[in-house]
């Protein structure tokens, strides 16, 4: 059976675009494939955050990411800092990857561009990815459309690295994209992003969604309730192809061509089937909160499987590229 491999940054909450984009994918392939999901908090390090929020954060997106529909039973799931071999291998594999191609990613641009000092770990951050993936030897990887350039880069390293020590070892992993592979935040323009604050958590309340989808950018034509505006434009119109029916979908679009609606009548709607559509997770999720320790079970389980894999992949590449074996 191929193995899939993905993560999930404990960066801020998980937000529908982390669960159209990926998290809905890594739910849909637990039956054909065996699947590794992480919740990767050494990427999340990479960017300013608070020590003493750090452990919570992760266990909410573990909460979240089984909520989301993860079924421990079929797949595992496991924090990236509990099996240190993601750091070793990371290490190895920065002595193959290029620096021309790190400096050229589109992410560590925007972010280092967000920095007053820019930390070597964003600069490193898709070799530790590379390592994530590469580490369990996954073939396939459910993300986002904003992370094609990493796996591309995670290929180039993973070519490199069988190359210069001549083995195999590493398969070159394959992107699975969604329908849904960019999703563009609540201020219709950017990418939607935990870093950004222009998100929509998927556990939210039903009044914190429409808190957030009232003031959010529709199409900018629209100054008044009778201005006629142009659907595909919209980021509200995009977001109701996720969240509505087609009969629904194509009664927002005549209604905001026509002025029939204004931009909040179709905001309601979005918000009503969102939040229809995420009750189940947010009941699953609050039982979890509850029980704490069956989270933290799953977790431990997962990082003990992990464990093993990583070890037996790590002897590999200690021994191909010539460091000395350890005495017993
Ligand atoms: P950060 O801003 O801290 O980078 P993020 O919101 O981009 O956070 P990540 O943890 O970096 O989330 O990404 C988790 C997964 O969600 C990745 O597979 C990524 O491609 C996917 N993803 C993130 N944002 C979107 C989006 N707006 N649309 C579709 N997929 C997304
Ligand atoms: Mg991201």
């Amino acid at each position: 059976m191929q193995r899939v491999f993905s993560g999930i940054q404990p960066s801020g909450e998980l937000h529908i675009g982390n669960y159209l984009g990926a998290v809905r994918n890594w739910v849909a392939l637990h039956s054909e494939y065996e699947c590794i999901f992480c919740v990767v908090d050494l990427h999340a390090i990479t960017q300013p955050y608070e020590p003493k929020e750090l452990a919570p954060r992760t266990l909410e997106m573990a909460v979240g990411l089984l909520a989301a529909g993860l079924d421990p039973e079929r797949c595992t799931l496991f924090v990236q800092s509990h099996v240190p071999e993601h750091a070793e291998l990371a290490w190895a594999l920065s002595t193959v990857a290029p620096l021309g191609d790190l400096e050229r990613m589109t992410q560590f641009k925007d972010k280092a561009a967000r920095e007053e000092t820019v930390p070597a770990a964003l600069l490193n951050y898709p070799v530790l990815q590379a390592a994530d993936i590469l580490l369990y030897l996954a073939e396939k990887v459910p993300v986002g459309e904003d992370q094609l350039q990493h796996l591309e880069l995670a290929r180039e390293i993973a070519r490199r690295w069988n190359a210069r020590f001549g083995t195999a070892l590493f398969p070159e992993p394959q992107p699975v994209l969604s329908k849904a592979r960019r999703i563009v935040g609540l201020d219709g323009n950017a990418k939607m992003s935990k870093s950004l604050g222009n998100t929509i958590g998927v556990l939210e309340s039903p009044e914190a969604i429409w808190e957030k989808l009232r003031p959010a950018m529709t199409d900018p034509a629209r100054k008044t309730r009778r201005d006629p505006g142009t659907p595909e434009i919209c980021n509200i119109y995009a977001l109701h192809q996720h969240f509505s029916t087609p009969d629904e979908v194509e009664h927002v679009a005549q209604m905001c061509r026509t002025a029939g609606w204004g931009c909040l009548d179709c905001k309601r709607l979005l918000a009503d089937n969102m939040i229809a559509a995420l009750a189940p997770m947010r009941e699953r999720a609050a039982d979890l909160k509850a029980h704490p320790e069956r989270v933290r079970g799953v977790l431990g389980r997962g990082a003990e499987h992990c464990r093993r894999l990583a070890g037996a992949t790590m002897a590999r590449v200690r021994e191909a590229m010539g460091l000395a074996p350890r005495s017993a």
